[in-house]
């Protein structure tokens, strides 16, 4: 048994630095970065946020996300006719999720077939691919890249998930252009409690991120982000993408039904003669949040789900909150705020201007 010593840190355990900005206006801060893939070889440019491939994973999303050159991986239940009904600036902003399957592969092909005929698509390397699996620790999981790899040469590749350099490294040697970070941060995520198993998503950003660009290749940093600030950090400290799920869960372009529910409340009225105790009623919205390998999940989509990952997601009720543009107004406003106070022209030059400054844990005050 060995003992790391070393602080690891999770969001909530820095801020970062206010420094002298020559930014004159917000309006001016760059949210687009360009990239350009290792092993792929392409050039695009996008605002470096994706939506996970839960529930917030949807076609609906996508169609807002296109709106800002926002990304969506899509969830791995749509099927090929629920493809083909996408319009083409849609599909540009979509990512491909398949899990360790070549079933899953061999639908992925499909799609790229029918959406080329069709013209959806310029080429069969235009849409993005996400292999996606809980545990990318596996020697059996960086084979399987390596062989998605060799099929498709000029494809953007995701791979993921991991949390720690080594298996950064491994994965983009394997063939990934980026590998997803994050092991047992997600809001809709038990394995930390199932397993005991983790990594502060900070630090794990950090390590990641460095140990990816020594090999000209970059991460997506998935989940543990509950807020704007928090989505800030994670570009001060290296993050290419960002993955989010939780915050955007509870919107009208999530996967799933806006359910009603009556609840009592007690009110105090004031009378001449004294307060009385009334109650009140409210009808509150709320929509259900779950991880693709909460039970829930697994019973929603069934057959898709056998091989997926073991129960390592919870099922809540999160409010309903309406349509996802004002929450993504806020972190992109969030974002370019930041800037100004780090004194960061955009996004890509986070990393660069950003000072953490360590502070007690606070977990209620950001
Ligand atoms: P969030 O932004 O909600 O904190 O994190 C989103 C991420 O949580 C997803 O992209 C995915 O990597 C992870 N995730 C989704 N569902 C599950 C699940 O059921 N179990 C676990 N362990 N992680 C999940």
């Amino acid at each position: 048994m060995i003992i790391e010593n070393d602080v690891k840190l999770d969001f909530s355990d820095v801020l970062l630095k206010p420094k002298r900005s020559t930014l004159v206006s917000r309006k001016d801060f760059v949210l687009s970065r360009v990239f350009k893939t290792k092993w792929s070889q392409r050039t695009f440019e996008c605002v470096p946020i994706i939506a996970a491939n839960m529930a917030t994973g949807t076609f609906k999303m996508a169609n807002v996300f296109s709106k800002y050159n926002m990304l969506v991986a899509i969830n791995k239940f749509y099927s090929i006719n629920e493809w083909i009904a996408q319009d083409a600036t849609t599909i540009a902003n979509c990512i491909y999720t398949i899990g360790m399957s070549d079933l899953e592969y061999e639908r992925y092909l499909q799609v790229l077939d029918v959406l080329f005929a069709l013209g959806k698509i310029k080429s069969k390397q235009d849409l993005h691919l996400c292999i996606d699996i809980a545990n990318g620790y596996t020697k059996r999981y960086s084979d399987f890249v390596k062989k998605i790899r060799d099929a498709n040469p000029s494809t953007v590749i995701i791979a993921g998930n991991v949390c720690t350099a080594e298996l950064v490294q491994e994965l983009i040697l394997a063939g990934a252009d980026f590998v997803k970070v994050g092991i047992g941060p997600g809001s809709a995520c038990t394995t930390r409690q199932k397993t005991g198993v983790g990594y502060p998503q900070l630090s794990a950003c950090i390590e990641c991120g460095d140990a990816a660009h020594g090999l000209d290749a970059g991460i997506v940093l998935d989940g543990g982000m509950r807020s704007p600030g928090d989505i800030a950090k994670a570009f001060a400290a290296n993050a290419d993408f960002v993955m989010l799920g939780g915050m955007l869960s509870g919107t009208d372009e999530t996967d799933g039904d806006i359910e009603e529910r009556i609840v009592q409340t007690n009110i105090i009225k004031r009378s001449h003669d004294g307060q009385i105790i009334g109650l009140q009623e409210e009808i509150q919205k709320h929509k259900i949040w779950y991880g693709m390998s909460s039970e829930y999940a697994q019973q929603k989509y069934m057959m898709g789900m056998k091989d997926y990952r073991t129960s390592e997601g919870r099922r809540e009720e999160v409010p309903y909150v309406g349509p996802v543009q004002p929450i993504v107004d806020d972190i992109l406003g969030g974002l370019r705020s930041a800037g100004t106070y780090i004194g960061a022209t955009g996004i890509k030059q986070f990393g660069k201007c950003a000072t953490f400054l360590r502070v007690m844990r606070q977990h209620d005050r950001f």
